[in-house]
């Protein structure tokens, strides 16, 4: 794909994208518009027209009259104006209403009929275009709904990183998995990456450290929800900021840059990242010297006929091994997940030998 990095990154590029969940009264949205704007440093209004809702009955967006109001915000703010579509319909609809830009939600992006649909009514249109992550930690599937509005022609693209359904309870309503965002990048190093605090969290509290977090990994702008009146709001109450809390996260953000010409900062960089290129050459050494050791291992246990498993053992070495990481202060999760790994690698080796010895 050839993708343009149409945003850039830094403070200067920095997309800043702000409104309400959904659309509800001109009264909302003109209201909220009017703050947002006065902050002086956002430049796209977002707010839902037609909701998504897991379940019928709750609130479902105004529909079209609500791309009305719209108008009125781009008439009277200036800001751009940026609306969800997940349907043909959507699109025609939107485009027709003079709307700037269009954003893929979530639960669109996991199914490739829908966004097919969407890029068949977008073919010949010159608009940017969002597409956010799928419910599912599924890389090729955020892939797949890029290059669909990519081949309909779509020149300004950029994928929303919103988090992922977790499988089990967090302080997050979603997790965010920054690895595949990350992993996203550094397939199209030219594609704009937007983090979405907001449904990330699911929680106004933490929109100011989630949204650090991702100019931290160089993020080419942010999403946040905010709503004049966030507790009467009809969707997302709870993680919906008011325009004052918004003006305050986002003068207290810490803009990174990628890199800097300082020659002693080009230094250290360098004796650090050559001590740490040694280190991962020791480890790959010693892995390689670990994995010798399973196929012994396995060979014995052969000879023996011996099961590969063995759950007391392993539960032991589980134990011992969080024990030396408490020690020498790494995070219990970090080394769970390394050593299940290993462990996995271990008993695939040895399963592999007997296999062989048979
Ligand atoms: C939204 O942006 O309001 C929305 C419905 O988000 P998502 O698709 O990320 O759930
Ligand atoms: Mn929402």
């Amino acid at each position: 794909m050839d993708l343009t990095n149409w945003i850039g990154c830094g403070p200067d590029n920095f997309l800043i994208i702000s409104g309400p969940c959904g659309a509800e009264t001109r009264e909302q949205v003109l209201n909220t518009a009017r703050q947002i704007a006065e902050i002086g440093k956002v430049q796209v209004f977002r707010a839902g027209v037609w909701k998504p809702r897991t379940r019928p009955g709750g609130f479902e967006g105004m529909g079209v009259p609500a791309l009305q109001w719209l108008k009125e915000v781009k008439d009277r703010t200036g800001l751009k104006v940026m609306v969800e579509v997940a349907t043909q319909i959507h699109v025609e609809q939107c485009l027709e209403s003079g709307v700037d830009m269009l954003w893929i939600g979530a639960r669109t992006t996991s199914n490739p009929f829908s966004v097919q649909e969407i890029a068949w009514a977008l073919k010949g249109v010159d608009i940017p275009v969002l597409v956010k992550n799928p419910l599912n930690p599924d890389l090729n599937l955020w892939v797949g709904a890029i290059e669909r509005i990519h081949k309909a022609g779509i020149k300004k693209i950029a994928a929303v990183h919103r988090g992922f359904f977790p499988f089990e309870k967090t302080r997050f309503r979603n997790n965010p998995g920054w690895e595949i965002a990350i992993e996203l990048k550094s397939m199209f190093h030219e594609l704009p990456v937007i983090c979405d605090p907001s449904h990330m969290s699911g929680d106004a509290a933490w929109i100011g450290e989630l949204s650090q977090k991702a100019l931290d990994l160089n993020m080419n702008g942010l999403m946040i929800e905010c709503h004049f009146d966030p507790v009467h709001a009809l969707c997302d109450a709870k993680q919906q900021v008011t325009p004052k809390q918004l003006g305050e996260i986002l003068d207290h953000l810490k803009y990174r840059v990628e890199n800097s010409d300082d020659p002693q900062f080009q230094d250290i960089l360098r004796d650090v990242r050559n001590e740490i290129d040694d280190i991962d050459t020791r480890l790959l050494e010693l892995l390689s010297r670990r994995a010798k050791l399973s196929e012994k291992i396995g060979i014995e246990k052969f000879k023996k006929n011996i099961s590969v498993l063995q759950l007391k053992r392993w539960e032991k070495m589980q134990k011992n091994r969080l024990e030396l990481a408490k020690k020498l202060g790494l995070p219990d999760d970090f080394v769970m997940n390394l050593f299940q790994l290993v462990h996995k690698e271990s008993i695939a080796l040895q399963t592999r030998i007997m296999a062989q010895l048979r």
